[in-house]
C-alpha cells in the first residue's frame, strides 16, 4: 500500500528528502551539505553535477531512515532554491558550467542596461519582478556571452537552461522531461504573468531562444515519473514548486488574503491574492504561488533583509546576549521597550522605503535604558518590519489579512509571537511542523493524485492578539519616528 510522500528539497546550503506519511507526519529524511563556490567578489556557483549527486544520494538514505520501501510511495514533490541557472547539453546531459546561484551579483551591469533602456515599467508591468541581477534571465545572459561551451551547444542547438527544478526533473526521468514549474518560471525575469508564457520582447533583448527553455508545466499535476534506476520503482512527480511557494502551500494559505512569514536570517513574505495578478504600488514582487488545472494562483513577495541576523548581531557583534533563545528572556524582564526602538538597516531598507543608503539605528536610549530594552527593540524590529510588508501587501491587493502563518528559526521566540500578533492585531499561527518548505512539496504531491495530505494540528500554535489596538498604534507611531531618522528625507 503506497501511503506516504516524497519531498525532494533541493536547497542553496543542502540538499535533503523528507518523508511524510499520510497523516503528515514527518518519517524520515536525509540531508547532504552542497559547496558554495565564490569564485570572485559578489559570485556564488554551484556545481550541477553535485547537486545531481547530493539530491539523489539523499533518496535512497530518507527511505531507509523512514523504514519504508519505494512500494510505499505514492508519489513525489520537488522544491528547490529559486532562480539559480543551469545549463545543459540536452544530447549528453551534462553540465555546461557552473550554476549562478540566485545571491550572485555578476549580472549588475546589464540589468543597468535594461533600466537605462527604459525597459524597467515593462519589465514590471509584464514579470512582476524587477530589473534585477537576482532573477535568472541575466545570469544566462552571462553564460550564453561568458561560456565557451555554453554559446558552442546554442549553435548546435543541443542548449537546455533551467532553474534547479527543470534540471533535477530532467535526470529524475532521465531526460523524458525538459520542464519547469510555473512558480519556478515566474522567477526567471523571462516570464510573462498576463499570457503564462515566455516573453518575446525579454526573449529578444537578452538574445534567448524558446528552444533554450523548458515547458512550463503547473505546479500540482503529474509531470514525469521518477525512474526506477533510482530506487527500484517507478514513482510519479505530481508537485514542483520553488521553496517560497511550496511553504506558502505547506502552510495552507490556499485562499486570498492568507499570509506567510519565514523568519530566519530575513524574512520571506507571501500572500495569496488569488486568481489575477496584482501589481505593487510599493515595490513588491508579483509572482505566481502555483498552478493546478487551468487554474493559476497568484502571490505578492516581499522580504525584510534582517530579521534573525539582528539577533545573531546582538550575540556575536555587541556580545549582549550568549544565545538567540537569551533574547526572549531578556525582553520579558522588562515591562515594555522603554522608548527605545531599534531599525536595523544594516544593508539598506527595502519596501516601502527603499533607501539602500540607510543604515541601522537604535533610537531612544535614556540612563534608565539597559540591556534588555536593546534586546527588545531588536526583537520589536522583525514585528515593526512585517507589520510595513503586510501593510504594503493589504494596501495593494485590496485584501483585508486573515491572519499570518509563520515558520523559521526566529518563531522558536513566543515573545515576539505574541508581540507580532498584537501588532497585526490578527492571530499568528505557528505550526509544529519544522519542515514548512519540504511539507508543501508534499502536499502539492498528494494534492497531484487527488489526495490530501493534513497539517497535524496537535502543536499548532495560535497567538492571539492581546494588545489594544491604540497601543499597536503608539508603537508603530514610535517606529516611524525611528524609521524617519534613519532614511534620507
Ligand atoms: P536561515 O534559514 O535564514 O538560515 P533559520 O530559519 O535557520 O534561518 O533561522 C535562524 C535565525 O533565527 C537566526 O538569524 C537566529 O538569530 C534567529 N533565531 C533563532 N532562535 C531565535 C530566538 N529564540 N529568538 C530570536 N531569534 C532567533
Amino acid at each position: 500500500m503506497a501511503t506516504c510522500y516524497l519531498a525532494l528539497d533541493a536547497g542553496t546550503t543542502s540538499c535533503r528528502t523528507l518523508v511524510f506519511s499520510q497523516d503528515g507526519r514527518l518519517a524520515g529524511m536525509a540531508q547532504k551539505e552542497l559547496t558554495q563556490y565564490f569564485p570572485q567578489p559578489g559570485w556564488v556557483e554551484h556545481d550541477p553535477e553535485e547537486i545531481l549527486d547530493c539530491q539523489f544520494s539523499t533518496l535512497k538514505e530518507a527511505l531507509r531512515s523512514a523504514g519504508v520501501e519505494a512500494s510505499h510511495i505514492a508519489a513525489a514533490g520537488i522544491t528547490n532554491q529559486r532562480e539559480t541557472v543551469v545549463a545543459w547539453d540536452g544530447r549528453t546531459g551534462r553540465s555546461l558550467h557552473k550554476a549562478i546561484v540566485w545571491q550572485d551579483r555578476r549580472t549588475v551591469e546589464i540589468c543597468n542596461a535594461l533600466k537605462s533602456e527604459g525597459l524597467e515599467p515593462y519589465i514590471r508591468e509584464n514579470t512582476g519582478l524587477v530589473a534585477d541581477a537576482y532573477f535568472s534571465a541575466t545570469k544566462m545572459h552571462w553564460l550564453l556571452h561568458h561560456a565557451g561551451a555554453v554559446s558552442e551547444a546554442a549553435n548546435r542547438n543541443t542548449l537546455r537552461f533551467g532553474t534547479v527544478d527543470a534540471w533535477l526533473l530532467w535526470h529524475l526521468t532521465r531526460g523524458q522531461v525538459y520542464a519547469t514549474d510555473i512558480s519556478n518560471a515566474a522567477r526567471t525575469l523571462l516570464f510573462n504573468l498576463h499570457t503564462k508564457d515566455w516573453d518575446d520582447v525579454l526573449l529578444r533583448r537578452l538574445g534567448m531562444q524558446r528552444a533554450w527553455l523548458p515547458e512550463i508545466i503547473p505546479s500540482i499535476g503529474f509531470s514525469g515519473f521518477i525512474h526506477p534506476d533510482f530506487l527500484g520503482r517507478s514513482i510519479p512527480i505530481t508537485g514542483v514548486a520553488g521553496d517560497q511557494q511550496a511553504a506558502l502551500f505547506g502552510h495552507g494559505a490556499t485562499r486570498p488574503g492568507m499570509v506567510k512569514n519565514t523568519f530566519g536570517t530575513g524574512c520571506f513574505m507571501l500572500m495569496n491574492t488569488g486568481q489575477r495578478p496584482v501589481s505593487s504600488r510599493f515595490g513588491l514582487l508579483t509572482t505566481v504561488a502555483w498552478q493546478k488545472g487551468a487554474d493559476v494562483t497568484y502571490a505578492l513577495e516581499g522580504s525584510v533583509f534582517i530579521a534573525g541576523a539582528a539577533i545573531q548581531w546582538l550575540r556575536d557583534g555587541l556580545n549582549l546576549i550568549k544565545h538567540a533563545g537569551e533574547s526572549e528572556v531578556l525582553a520579558r524582564s522588562v515591562n515594555d521597550n522603554g522608548g527605545v526602538y531599534m531599525v536595523p538597516a544594516f544593508a539598506g531598507l527595502g519596501a516601502p522605503y527603499w533607501d539602500m543608503e540607510a543604515r541601522g539605528l537604535i533610537s531612544g536610549l535614556t540612563r534608565g535604558t539597559t540591556r534588555a530594552h536593546i534586546v527588545r527593540a531588536a526583537l520589536e524590529s522583525m514585528a515593526y518590519q512585517t507589520w510595513d510588508i503586510l501593510d504594503c501587501m493589504q494596501k495593494d491587493a485590496g485584501f483585508p489579512l486573515q491572519d499570518l502563518s509563520v515558520d523559521g528559526g526566529a518563531t522558536a521566540n513566543s515573545f515576539l509571537m505574541q508581540f507580532l500578533a498584537g501588532l497585526l492585531q490578527i492571530p499568528v499561527k505557528r505550526p509544529a511542523m519544522q519542515e514548512m518548505t519540504a511539507f508543501g512539496a508534499a502536499r502539492m504531491a498528494a494534492e497531484g493524485i487527488h489526495q490530501t495530505l493534513p497539517m497535524q494540528d496537535n502543536g499548532l500554535e495560535i497567538f492571539q492578539p492581546a494588545m489594544p489596538a491604540s497601543e499597536a498604534q503608539q508603537l508603530l507611531e514610535g517606529w516611524r519616528q525611528a524609521i524617519r531618522r534613519t532614511v534620507k528625507t
